[in-house]
Formats: structure tokens, sequence, C-alpha cells
């Protein structure tokens, strides 16, 4: 018995065990991630009290 250590995640989204090499990981499959940006843009939504200017772009916000 080799110690391997097989960290079990959790979908954030459906609580299912995930791989770490998963494809999609932290979520299940691509479905889970697309619901869990959903959720982020319905947070959104609710906050909208008053009006922010946070149009602005981070700087160093490159993408590889
Ligand atoms: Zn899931």
């Amino acid at each position: 018995m080799t110690g391997q250590t097989t960290l079990k995640f959790r979908c954030p989204v459906c609580r299912k065990g995930v791989q770490r090499e998963a494809e999609d990981f932290p979520f299940c499959s691509a479905r889970c991630r697309i619901i869990d940006l959903g959720r982020w843009a319905s947070e959104d939504y609710r906050i909208a009290g008053e009006p922010v200017s946070q149009s602005e772009q981070q700087p160093g916000d490159e993408s590889y």
C-alpha cells in the first residue's frame, strides 16, 4: 500500500465528489461550472441597490 493521497474535492454546486484532475475542476462537470457562474451573476443582481462604477479593468489582468 503506497500512501497515495486521493484528496476528495466536492463540486460546490451539487456536492458530488470531484477528482482533482477533472477537466472541469473544481466542478464535476461543465454543467455545474455554468450553474455556478449563473449563481454569481444572480448575486450581482441582488446587490443591485445603488449603482457602483466598477467597470474599470484592473491592471495586470492579462490573459495568458
Ligand atoms: Zn456538480
